[in-house]
């Protein structure tokens, strides 16, 4: 497998640590708010590379983290008469709903930094021993002159990084580029103990502390969207390896924005779509769908149009789906005959370019073709003659190609349930409008597939015999 790595700026083979396993850890929200479909696309891009990694076998350890104290966590509990905790809490649990419902699975762990204070009371006061971070009235900053190697990750020397940064100017810090590790409480701000007085940790040092914690001193892969690669993965290198001296993340993994009009899609600019609205026009495969038919280091410029567009793609994949379960409703042959073995093993190409796709950087949008080729081979070659096992099969397949991607696992049958509830409507329905002819015949119909109906005074009552 071959991802492109940040740190070496090409494509790298990927060798684990530890045969047949993955730690990786992803910057996760700050849970201040909904989440927009921009860092929507952060975790669903994420989300598919860890289920391509179980795909191919590989056990992984999927940290992501909530950024649960900030300037803008604080401004919010201010604008809201609460807690940070409180809004930490509620937009966490809202975070959970809407990921559940873009499919996006559960992490193996998903810390919330506030959790972690003496840990990085522990890490900031090692960064001081060993001389790379030094206080000045209760803050603690980080001495960038001291990591050698500081500026590898984009590719750029201290001078460079300097004449180009806009850096907030603070007089009282050794060097402009360097930055706070530890921040003294200001007037009515959260704040905990620590040696250097009642303070707050700075936003690197919090996920720096966490990837040690839950993962250990190196990992695997480090992600996260395009615009964290500067400062904040630049500087969790920094503070991580000079306080072990080891090498902090083998391969850094960036995605690129959602934007808008050419703009990247963000909360301060207003000119986002919260994952939540979105998802009541459209279904999560819809919105996975448009998300990775583009290549994840490739800016996406969102609009309706082209959700629209994803819809339809969705439904002509879908369209298979359904094709094959009505098969298996109706076939009456049951199993394989040569001819029909054979065509089953020649869908095995398929796969194997999937995975050659796939392997490629997790090439998800020539993913997607492979699988309109499967479904347009499928449709073209399995009718009503075939046997059921050749059925199944297919359908096996394209489930199972979907799965990474978190699309096409849900099933086109309507459940017995809703069918009978939607016939009993109609029933009722037909009886308003003195259709006693109708009505009759629904529960007929009912009857002969064993479903009785009784009139009660709470409405219509279904029993199956
Ligand atoms: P935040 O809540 O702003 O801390 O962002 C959470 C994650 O979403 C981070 O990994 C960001 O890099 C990512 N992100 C923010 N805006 C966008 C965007 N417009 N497109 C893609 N990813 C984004
Ligand atoms: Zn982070």
């Amino acid at each position: 497998m071959k991802l492109y790595n940040t740190l070496t700026r090409k494509k790298d083979e990927f060798k684990p640590i530890t045969p047949k396993k993955v730690k990786m850890y992803v910057c996760g929200p700050t849970v201040y708010n909904y989440f927009h479909i921009g860092n929507g696309r952060t975790f669903i891009v994420f989300d598919t590379i860890r289920r391509y990694f179980q795909y191919r076998g590989y056990e992984v350890e999927f940290i992501q983290n909530f950024t649960d104290i900030d300037d803008k966590m604080i401004n919010k509990a201010k604008d809201e008469n609460t807690t940070v905790k409180e809004i930490g809490d509620k937009y966490i649990s809202e975070y959970y709903k809407d990921a559940d419902a873009l499919n996006i699975k559960r992490a193996t762990v998903n810390p919330r930094a506030t959790e972690y204070i003496e840990d990085i009371i522990d890490f900031v006061k090692t960064l001081i021993e060993k001389r790379f971070a030094y206080e000045i009235d209760g803050d603690v900053y980080f001495s960038t002159k001291k990591f050698d190697s500081y500026g590898k990750l984009s590719g750029q020397n201290l001078e460079n990084l300097q004449a180009g940064a806009r850096i907030n100017v603070d007089e009282r810090k050794k060097d402009p580029m360097d930055f706070a590790i530890w921040k003294t409480q200001k007037p009515g701000e959260p704040a905990w103990k620590s040696p250097w007085g009642m303070g707050r940790p700075g936003w690197h040092i919090e996920c720096s502390c966490m990837v040690k914690k839950l993962l250990g001193d190196t990992i695997d892969i480090h992600a996260g969207g395009m615009d964290l690669s500067f400062p904040h993965h630049e500087n969790e290198i920094a503070q991580s390896e000079s306080l072990t001296g080891k090498p902090f993340a083998n391969y850094w993994l960036h995605s690129a924005f959602v934007n808008i009009n050419n703009q990247k899609m963000s909360k301060s600019l207003n000119n986002f779509f919260t994952a939540r609205d979105i998802l009541k026009e459209y279904d999560a495969d819809v919105v996975r769908f448009l998300m990775l038919s583009a290549h994840y280091r490739i800016q996406l410029n969102f609009s309706k149009e082209l959700l629209d567009s994803a819809k339809s793609s969705m439904e002509r994949l879908y369209n298979t789906v359904s094709n094959l379960e009505n098969l298996l409703d109706e076939i009456t042959k049951q199993n394989l005959d040569n001819e029909e073995e054979n065509y089953l093993n020649s869908l095995d190409k398929y796969r194997d370019k999937y995975i050659e796709k796939m392997d490629d950087d997790f090439n998800t949008a020539d993913a997607i073709s492979v699988l309109f080729e499967l479904s347009k081979d499928v449709n073209t070659n399995i009718d009503i003659y075939s046997s059921k096992e050749l059925v199944k099969k297919a359908l096996e397949l394209v489930r199972e190609l979907g799965e990474p991607l978190g699309i096409l696992q849900k099933t086109t049958k309507i459940s017995l349930e809703d069918e009978i509830e939607a016939l009993i409507e109609a029933r009722q329905n037909a009886r308003k409008n003195k259709n006693f002819a109708m009505s009759d015949k629904i529960r007929d119909d009912l009857k002969a597939r064993g479903i009785m109906l009784e009139d009660t005074a709470q409405g219509v009552r279904w029993k199956k015999n």
